[in-house]
């Protein structure tokens, strides 16, 4: 069931995501060649708690971090570590939840480069950004759920990248995970899905791969890598669908730049 949210849910959920966005714009001055994935998740967890909210993956079904930190051929649910060093030319994803005392949460992911990385690897990050733009662009009240995967698979194919299958976007709220599923890709065997109504908040999140589409789960039970070893970006924003569009709550400096940039074309 696909819960609608109220007039003080949404307030709550801007909030929340606000404070999610300024960890972002924290973090983003501090990935470097030479810093773990364990440094940078313990500094995104100190960020997290110093606006006052939790990190919600931690321990989410056993999951061992702070956040999710994903290189290179990771594609997603990388464990922070001490011995993965970043490199320059690696990317990094970023995967993070939070909760604050409104209950609400705020859940979103960011692929950043280290150092100067490779023409792919940048048009890589720069398709799973506008994967998510195309669709944040349909977002109102009356499209179909799957409107948003079809917007997704548009802007991949266009860039020639491949769609993971196995996992997808969701709703949020007091749940990090809620109704519906949201795939991140799309055939017509999918159908069109549910009609979008106000109140809704979606977490839509593509995650592209420069190779083949295929996955593997590493025996620790959490690491997702592609079976060719190529790069993969992933970006995630909260969005909740107002009575004429959307309006995202997960805002950093890389939202609003995107977003002036939607402006100037109009
Ligand atoms: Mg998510």
């Amino acid at each position: 069931m696909i819960t609608l949210k109220t007039k003080a849910e949404m307030d709550n959920l801007v909030a929340v995501g606000a404070k999610l966005g300024r960890v972002f714009d924290r973090l983003s001055q501090e990935i470097r060649p030479g810093r773990s994935t364990y440094e940078i998740s313990h500094l995104a967890k100190k960020f997290l708690r110093e606006e006052g909210c939790k990190p919600t993956f931690e321990g989410y079904d056993g999951f061992p971090g702070a956040v999710c930190a994903s290189v290179n051929s990771t594609l997603i649910h990388g464990i922070p570590r001490k011995d993965i060093l970043l490199k320059e030319g690696d990317i990094l994803s970023i995967d993070m939840g939070n909760v604050d005392d409104s209950g609400m949460q705020g859940d979103a992911c960011r692929t950043f480069a280290v150092g100067n990385v490779s023409a792919e690897a940048q048009e890589l990050i720069r398709c799973s950004e506008e994967c998510f733009f195309e669709a944040y662009k349909i977002l109102k009240p009356g499209i179909h759920l799957h409107e948003i995967s079809m917007a997704i698979q548009r802007v991949a194919d266009k860039y020639g990248f491949s769609l993971v299958k196995e996992y997808g976007g969701h709703g949020l709220g007091r749940e990090m995970h809620e109704d519906p599923f949201i795939y991140n890709y799309y055939d017509a065997t999918l159908g069109l899905g549910p009609i979008l109504r106000e109140g809704m908040c979606l977490a839509i999140e593509p995650m592209v791969m420069l190779g083949k589409p295929e996955i593997d789960v590493l025996d620790d039970g959490w690491t997702v890598k592609s079976r060719d070893g190529k790069i993969n970006a992933h970006y995630e924003n909260d969005v909740i669908i107002t009575s004429t569009g959307a309006i995202i709550t997960s805002v950093d400096s890389n939202v609003r730049r995107h977003l002036s940039e939607l402006e100037n074309k109009k």
